[in-house]
């Protein structure tokens, strides 16, 4: 049998930006098209799931990204503990996924192999490249591998009862978005597959690209994935916070439920 779970997004941070930054090719509309960041958790009686994980006050910093409450005491405004968090999905390791994998003492982290092996690749030489990773988290990754921490996956795999994980590539080299089950049906958690609903409703992909191709395959896969794309939950967009329920009124803005339907 599988298992159904609360699902969460929690806002963390925030940044002002423009619309030609979030296609390739840009925009013949330029506006404001501001970019949210969010880590997320799936919760029933028998445990909880972190989905990503944040980037630190530091490596933030160095990019003019500020937190807004650390991801990770966030979650408490759920319920969760860290200490007692037993998996952990990175999408990719992009610094804004994979700060703070410090404070799980308790999780293994599931990842795709070759998210890694591009993470310390050749193309790491590139600035283009590697200006979305920080050393210290990949770093720190490769250490937590040492001590077997680190579940490498080659392909779909299942995580947990109820939650799965399916790669595409593209944004970067090993990128997945996970599946979770729900009272309202299977939510397609996108994360950077679509940054907005924008990127895949137009068929434009983000800016950051390993390999366009891939990215624009990749739409077609989360719509495969979802049984209507109402399911399917972007990574970055300011519209989550507006579309789904807040978890309480004091928390509006900050935490909403994708397990019950958009408005
Ligand atoms: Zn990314």
């Amino acid at each position: 049998m599988t298992e159904q779970y609360e699902l969460f997004a929690i806002r963390y941070a925030s940044r002002s930006a423009h619309r030609a930054e979030h296609f390739i090719g840009g925009d013949p509309h330029d506006g404001p098209m501001p970019m949210d960041y969010f880590v997320w958790v799936a919760k029933n009686e028998n445990r909880a799931v972190v989905i990503d994980i944040g980037f630190t006050e530091e490596s933030g910093g160095k990019r003019g990204r500020k937190l807004e409450r650390c991801p990770i005491e966030s979650l408490a405004l759920v319920g969760v503990d860290p200490a007692d968090v037993k998996d952990v999905i990175l999408t990719h390791m992009h610094y804004d996924h994979v700060g703070n994998f410090d404070k799980f003492p308790a999780a293994q982290f599931h990842l795709q192999e070759p998210e890694m092996h591009y993470a310390v690749g050749r193309h790491m030489r590139h600035r283009q490249l590697a200006k979305s990773f920080e050393p210290d988290d990949v770093c720190g990754i490769v250490r937590l591998n040492f001590d077997g921490r680190v579940r490498y996956h080659n392909g779909p795999a299942n995580v947990v009862p109820g939650i799965d994980i399916v790669p595409t590539g593209g944004h970067s080299v090993g990128l997945q978005f996970a599946k979770v089950n729900t009272e309202r049906g299977v939510v397609v958690l996108a994360s950077d597959v679509t940054h907005f609903y924008e990127n895949f409703e137009t068929y434009r992909p983000f800016t950051t690209a390993y390999n366009v191709g891939d990215m624009l395959d990749a739409f077609d896969t989360l719509r495969a994935h979802a049984a209507a794309p109402e399911l399917i939950v972007p990574g970055h967009d300011p519209l989550v916070m507006q579309r789904y329920p807040a978890l309480s009124p004091d928390l509006k803005g900050i935490v909403v439920r994708l397990d019950v339907p958009p408005a």
